[in-house]
């Protein structure tokens, strides 16, 4: 059947990526239907009930910036939250939350039901319906034809899944899923270049059999005996109150025996044995992969995590394994605490297809056919956080180009979403990709703390920030520039502050007159202390809020340092913007080597900056290039 209806932006499932991609698409105003397995599981969070973590926070604060769901979802949700590296400087500084799985999928689901253009649909997709080079709509298992201007695929872990436990396996999406094995064949027939990839999940354990008196508390912020004081919030419109009751994790360790127990199933292990060809995620590596690649270390940290508030499950985090069942119950029963534990579910490891994001256009529509978009673990990534902020980036172009708009394209000096989307279509990945502070050569300016300075405006002008989220925006934008120009013009005299005063305040009497924004950049001097000096006489008029005085203070202590990175954006940026034509002939241009030639015509990148990027493409070719370009080609 010929669904009566037409579409602008069709997204195909309904993980992380698909749920930001519908909801982008629809804010922006596009006709969108949300195709997926199952309206049960939107939003399901497949491994780990966590969001964030370094690197991982700073898209999530994005994709918040943006509008987007995961941030303020994951405050409703969230059981337990931390700020990781805060001792550390602000650019690695991450919030990691704990969420409850139940609660994460109602505020997803509560979302997409309620976003105005958006129409949810339960249903397998089998086959893309394809017009000369262009997409023109998806067909669902029973045959139902959507058409629609633009399809955006996130079919996660699905296309043509396989389960692993020890040398047992079986075709699925993920536990408790069925696979998309017709979707699969059919990207294959479509020749979409693609590869096979792994990860794992460890097996869950039923709180009421751990004996948590043999194990570690963890508490987190906010919590008694926490880190600290302060509850983190996640969303830039989260407040503490929205998160529920929050929950203790809990830390155990692998010892001697459980290495052993490991090793003695390395012979029935589907990763030792050539059963699973894909390669696994290298930062989130199974346990007995740990255990053959670090044998001299005898003792790992364990992490028991639990998953909710209405749930005895916990997540053992650090024991990944697709190891056979039989070795599960031994390797979990030799740890403290773990001695009695029951598994409520076996862990696994999945390998599925992949698509080699070189072959996307910079704005994740693949090259091949004009309309389809691809986000998320179908990219070769790996993590909740890059599957959001690829979902949120294709829904905005895939709407974007139903209007015939030019793209919009982050550049790597102004978020972490342009990092990852210009790693991803310039690099290709060899293992599943996630991100890292290391990766964005930028870091100073891409903070968690300024992810709304840096994208609020440009998601408002996207038609992607409501009204709430824009009028809070605008009054933190506007609060931190008046009070930044006030220090910058307030002077401090010498002659009529009390030396006991600066002392106290600066540590020891000023020589000279300095304002206020001079004072704020020395390293021991706080804007607290700042507004107490002599009295409170330097006070501000206005009342700000933490947010505010984070901004005010940061900007002041590191505006050496982000001042030299912005010249060095300026610097790049000469080249970085600079237009390669799509038919461009590098076989002319002769001054390159052979290979970098092969190189740019096989990837023929969109620009030079994207150019430089493609491993084996040196500095020197890309002066070469420039030159050539400039000469008028
Ligand atoms: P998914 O969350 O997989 O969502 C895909 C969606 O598409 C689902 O809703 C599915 O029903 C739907 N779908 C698929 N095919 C079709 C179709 N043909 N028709 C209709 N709907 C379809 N990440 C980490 O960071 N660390 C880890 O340790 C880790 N371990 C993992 C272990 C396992 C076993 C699994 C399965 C995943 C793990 N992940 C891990 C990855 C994490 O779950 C994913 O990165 C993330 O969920 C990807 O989001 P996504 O939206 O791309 O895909």
């Amino acid at each position: 059947m010929l669904y009566p209806e037409e579409f602008d932006v069709i997204v195909v499932g309904g993980g992380h990526a698909g749920t930001e991609a519908a909801l982008a698409a629809a804010r922006m105003g596009a006709k969108t239907l949300l195709l997926s397995h199952n309206i049960e599981t939107l939003g399901q969070m497949s491994c780990n009930p966590s969001i964030g973590g370094i690197g991982k926070g700073h898209l999530v604060r994005e994709v918040d910036a943006l509008g987007g769901a995961m941030a303020i979802a994951t405050d409703e949700a969230g059981i337990q939250f931390r700020i990781l590296n805060s001792s550390k400087g602000p650019a690695v500084r991450a919030t990691r939350a704990q969420a409850d799985r139940v609660l994460y999928k109602a505020a997803i689901r509560h979302r997409l039901e309620n976003q105005p253009n958006l129409s949810l649909f339960q249903q397998a997709v089998d086959d893309l319906m394809i017009e000369g080079d262009h997409v023109v709509g998806a067909v669902t298992q029973v045959g139902i034809a959507f058409k629609a201007r633009t399809v955006v695929l996130t079919a996660g872990t699905f296309l043509d899944g396989r389960i692993h436990v020890g040398l047992d396996n079986y075709q699925a999406g993920r536990a408790g899923d069925p696979p998309a094995i017709r979707l699969s064949a059919r990207l294959k027939e479509l020749k979409l270049p693609q590869g096979r990839l792994k990860t794992g999940t460890p097996p869950r354990l039923d709180g009421r059999s751990i004996d948590f008196s043999k194990c570690t508390e963890q508490p987190g912020d906010g919590m008694p005996g926490g880190a600290t004081d302060t509850m983190p919030v996640f969303s830039f419109m989260g407040r503490p109150d929205m998160h529920p009751r929050q929950m203790a994790c809990w830390v155990t360790h692998t010892n001697a025996r459980t290495h052993d127990i490991i090793r003695s199933g390395f012979d029935r292990s589907p990763m030792f044995t050539g059963k699973i060809d894909g390669i696994g995620p290298r930062y989130c590596p199974s346990v007995e992969d740990k255990i053959n690649r670090f044998a001299d270390k005898d003792s790992h940290q364990i992490f028991l995590e639990p998953e909710g508030l209405t749930t005895n499950e916990y997540y053992p985090n650090g024991i990944s394994t697709s190891l056979p069942f039989d070795v599960q119950y031994e390797l979990v029963r030799s740890m403290a605490g773990l001695e009695n534990a029951h598994i409520l579910r076996p862990g696994y490891a999945i390998e599925y297809d992949y698509f080699d994001p070189r072959e996307l256009k910079s704005n994740f529509e693949t090259r091949s056919i004009q309309g389809l978009f691809f986000a998320g673990q179908i990219n070769g990534t790996t993590g909740y956080e890059e599957a959001a902020a690829q979902g949120l980036f294709a829904g905005i172009n895939a709407a974007l180009k139903c209007r015939d708009e030019a793209p919009w394209l982050p550049g790597r000096d102004e978020a972490y979403l342009g990092v990852l989307v210009d790693d991803l279509i310039t690099k290709g990945v060899t293992e599943p990709y996630r991100m890292f502070t290391s990766r964005a050569e930028f870091r100073l300016q891409l903070r968690e703390d300024n992810a709304d300075m840096r994208l609020t405006e440009a998601g408002r002008q996207l038609g992607l920030v409501g009204d709430l989220q824009w009028d809070a925006f605008s009054r933190k934008r506007d609060a931190v520039s008046r009070e930044t120009q006030r220090l910058r013009s307030t002077w401090v005299n010498p002659r009529s502050l009390p030396a006991s005063e600066s002392e106290r305040v600066l540590g020891k009497p000023i020589e000279r007159e300095y304002n206020l924004g001079d004072l704020l950049r020395r390293p021991d001097v706080s804007y607290a202390a700042l507004m107490s000096l002599d009295g409170g006489k330097y006070e501000a008029k206005q009342t700000l809020g933490a947010a505010e005085i984070e901004q005010i203070e940061i900007a002041a202590k590191y505006s050496g340092y982000i001042d030299r990175q912005h010249d060095e954006v300026q610097r790049a940026s000469h080249f970085e913007k600079l237009k390669l034509p799509e038919d461009f002939d590098y076989g002319q241009v002769t001054a390159l080597s052979f290979e970098v030639r092969q190189k740019l015509s096989k990837h023929r990148p969109e620009t030079l900056g994207l150019a430089s990027r493609i491993s084996g493409v040196t500095p020197a070719a890309i002066s070469l290039l420039m030159v050539h370009l400039r000469k008028g080609g």
